[in-house]
């Protein structure tokens, strides 16, 4: 079989079925955002890691570098989220082409550190070597959490509601925009600057587009609303929204075993990807479903907890129902219900002709 029939997640199953095995002390393995290891008769360390390879998860003309240091800590940083935990420590690993300039590492680090700064987590280690392809860069992080509080992808039930953080498709918008060659103020700006080599000057945009653009380069990770999130005992279950909306209820679905209705009418659409609707070549709806890199928080809250949700005044809207069974449908404000295929990110189910999204 082909990596192509079995998929991204049918090859990480078969990883986990092959594997040694869990240990008493690995309360979360293979699964979920990140793993939860009991390293303590109280602490949980949570550890998850993330690759993003140019070509595939990024494109140099699209991107500067300060900008690619801070999703690199961003995307590992909301994999701590989605458990509800706090991140403490970061590694990088990076394997830099010969023609890359140090200032452009250097620019790097200042964007990580920054996403980092914000979040009190350190970068404690790494590992250095020279790539004969592209930037490949690897990023770890740690954090902790107590068991009670860790939400896992697998905690939904029947009957449970389905909130979202944000407003997704954001993001997906904004790397089709920057592919068109579209480039946010603040993207030009440091295009000028120290941060922007590599980068293409392109059609400079004012409005709704910068929004997007920067939603794409320098995604926010949730980890204050995580945290509320698990501190209050409200949310059911949690993922955070990487792969798309659509994908990424899949997964929570499959680990919670269970099904869900999704109501398109509900779903919150910014008014950036509103309004630049007639720059974008699918609807907003596509990109909503199936953009992602939003890094928002995907999460359940039984009836019961919904007013103590409320009381955190977080940002985040109810769009759907967590069902019995295992099919997710989308349901349009008619009351129309059709079956939601996950439409978001696998990296062997899509033709490799295309960045990340
Ligand atoms: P996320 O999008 O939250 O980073 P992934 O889809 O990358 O999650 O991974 C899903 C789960 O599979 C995680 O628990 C991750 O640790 C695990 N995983 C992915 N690839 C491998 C691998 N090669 N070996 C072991 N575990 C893996
Ligand atoms: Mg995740």
């Amino acid at each position: 079989m082909n990596l192509s029939n079995l998929g991204e997640f049918g090859l990480i199953h078969a990883i986990q079925r092959l594997s040694s095995g869990r240990s008493p002390d690995t309360v979360i393995g293979i699964g979920d955002d990140a793993a939860v290891l009991k390293i303590g008769p109280a602490t949980l360390l949570l550890a998850t890691t993330d690759m993003l390879i140019e070509g595939v998860h990024f494109d140099l003309s699209c991107t500067d570098h300060y900008s690619l240091g801070w999703k690199s800590a961003a995307v590992n940083l909301s994999d701590i989220a989605a458990m509800g935990g706090l991140p403490r420590f970061c590694l990088t690993s990076l394997a830099l082409p010969a023609r890359i300039p140090v200032e452009a590492v250097m620019d790097f680090y200042r964007g990580f550190h920054a996403l980092l700064r914000a979040h009190k987590t350190i970068l404690a280690g790494g590992d250095t070597c020279s790539s004969k392809g592209g930037l490949v860069i690897s990023v770890t992080a740690l954090g902790e959490a107590k068991k009670r509080t860790i939400i896992s992808r697998a905690g939904a039930k029947r009957g449970d509601r389905i909130f979202i953080t944000g407003t997704p498709g954001d993001s997906g918008a904004g790397l089709e925009l920057l592919r068109s060659g579209v480039r946010s103020q603040e993207s030009e700006a440091r295009s000028q600057g120290a941060g922007g080599r590599g980068q293409k000057p392109g059609v400079r945009s004012e409005d709704f587009n910068s929004e997007l653009i920067e939603r794409h380069l320098r995604p926010v990770p949730r980890v204050k609303w995580g945290r509320q999130l698990a501190l209050s005992g409200c949310a059911s279950s949690m993922i955070d929204v990487s792969d798309g909306l659509s994908s990424d209820l899949f997964h929570l679905c499959e680990e919670s075993g269970t099904g869900a209705l999704l109501f398109s009418d509900k779903i919150p659409l910014s008014p950036a990807l509103l309004g630049s609707a007639d720059r974008l070549r699918k609807p907003p709806l596509h990109y909503a479903l199936s953009g992602g890199e939003d890094y928002e928080l995907l999460f359940t809250v039984p009836s019961a907890r919904v007013r103590t949700l409320e009381k955190l005044h977080i940002p985040a809207t109810e769009i759907g129902t967590i069902t019995a069974g295992n099919a997710v449908f989308l349901v349009n404000a008619a009351g129309k219900k059709t079956i939601l295929k996950p439409t978001g990110y696998d990296h062997f189910k899509r033709a490799n002709d295309r960045v990340k999204r």
